[in-house]
């Protein structure tokens, strides 16, 4: 039997262009390792390369987000047509089964791991029914990913590795947690650095929600970390800077860095998305902790929050200049299927393009999908974009990157900064405004 697993783009920059800066796609290689040894498996990556639709396979997988579900539909089309049973699972099946339904002959709502193995055996016996549904459960249930699928499609070097699943906050726009409920997995510890070792991952990027929920667990991972001598970041939450045993402890292991979710800074605007977490301490003092143990920070940032206007935006981004950050993302606030966010703009009626915005024709790559309260839709988008462009500015990379704090520590660390400011400017430039799916198919 043939498995072809496929990972969805969200568009093309440009009409049959690649990513060139895409990082392996964990999920698939779990899903391959969850797969009976006599079904032979195919991966296919749509950011990195043309997919063989004639290619012969008995079975298509495709995971899809809600940003990559457009693209993933047209894929599921083109099989389809060609007689190939196309299964769907990930977050946006997990969030809208029903959507999803009219364009696959399988829906998998939720965790792989435990119905995975059923699925193919009722393919084999032709008896493929139409929903499978897995709670949230301990991360690969001991199985390690295929990795060798991933060899060949220059992906960036860094190794994928997933510690945990889910978070115990529940941030009003945030789909992990809608999904996850408010619950938080760990995998065994000695699990994590058997597949660590055994692979010899020297760069790792843990794709935690939230790598320090659990703090007591993070700890002993990072104690088990240390002699393995690996460089490592993840995404956290903010209040890790007040637990200084954890951030010793996040140096020692070799953490590089986090993405954290500063979101926003105006007091109004946290409370209504329920990230209460951030209320205390301010950018300078997340600044200095993350200086302090020579960690890189990833500001990611929400913009469109009811009290923004282009005004505050602006001054939120140049803030996060003066903190020296040395990333920030400036995300579009944008209302996921299925959320609290989503649920109350839709009441507020101030939801655009039908409540639909990932399938609508006219929606594109970073655009407002919702009336914001203190300015226009078109003010948004274009504060949005601004607030790329200063932060990525060439003067305003200097800036950030030349401190003190990356000079003492080495020179090739300025090194880098400097080549992934140029590049998440690049992509920026590339990908904004951009639409979904595939012109060309
Ligand atoms: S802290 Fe992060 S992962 Fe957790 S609910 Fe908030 S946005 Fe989601």
């Amino acid at each position: 039997m043939r498995l072809t697993l496929i990972r969805p783009s969200i568009g093309r920059p440009n009409p049959g262009t690649f990513e060139t800066a895409a990082i392996e796609p964990l999920q698939l290689g779990v899903v391959a390792a969850l797969t009976p040894p006599h079904w032979e498996v195919r991966l296919y990556d749509d950011r990195v390369e043309p997919i063989p639709f004639d290619e012969p396979t008995d079975l298509v997988a495709l995971t899809l987000e809600t940003f990559t579900a457009k693209r993933a539909y047209q894929i599921a089309t083109a099989y389809r047509a060609r007689g190939v049973t196309v299964v769907m699972g990930g977050m946006h099946p997990t969030l809208l089964p029903d959507e999803v339904a009219a364009h696959a002959d399988a829906v998998y709502v939720g965790d792989a791991e435990q119905h995975w193995g059923e699925l193919l055996s009722d393919v084999e016996r032709g008896r493929l029914k139409r929903l499978y549904r897995g709670e949230p459960t301990i991360p690969q249930l001991g199985t390690f990913p295929r990795r060798d699928l991933f060899k060949g499609k220059k992906y960036l070097p860094l190794s994928l590795v997933q510690f945990s699943r889910g978070c115990p906050y529940r941030c009003a726009f945030c789909a992990p947690s809608t999904y996850f409920d408010g619950r938080h997995r760990t995998r065994a510890i000695d699990a994590v650095i058997r597949e660590i070792a055994e692979n010899n991952l020297k760069i790792v990027l843990f794709v935690d929600d939230n790598f320090t929920a659990d703090r007591a667990a993070a700890k002993d991972l990072m104690r088990e970390l240390v002699p393995l001598k690996i460089i490592w970041g993840s995404q956290a939450s903010v209040e890790m800077i007040r637990d200084r045993e954890l951030m010793r402890l996040m140096a020692d292991s070799g953490c590089f860095g986090h993405v954290v979710g500063i979101e926003s800074t105006d007091r109004e605007n946290l409370v209504t998305m329920n990230k209460k977490q951030n209320l205390s301490g301010g950018l300078g003092a997340v600044a200095e902790a993350f200086g302090e143990y020579g960690m890189t920070l990833w500001a990611a940032l929400t913009v469109g929050h009811d009290n923004d206007t282009p005004d505050s935006i602006a001054r939120l981004v140049d803030r996060c200049v003066e903190a020296r950050f040395a990333y920030a993302a400036v995300n579009m606030l944008c209302p996921y299927p299925a959320t609290p966010l989503y649920e109350r703009l839709k009441a507020e009626g101030r939801l655009l393009y039908d409540g639909k915005w990932w399938l609508h024709s006219e929606y594109h790559f970073n655009a407002a999908a919702f009336v914001p309260r203190r300015m226009t839709a078109d003010e948004l988008t274009l504060a949005c974009r601004k607030g790329w462009t200063t932060f990525y500015s060439p003067t305003n990379i200097a800036r950030r990157v030349l401190t003190w704090d990356t000079l003492r520590r080495h020179p090739l660390r300025i090194g880098l900064h400097l080549f992934y400011n140029y590049i998440l400017r690049k992509d920026f430039l590339l990908t904004d405004g951009m639409p979904f799916a595939d012109p060309l198919s």
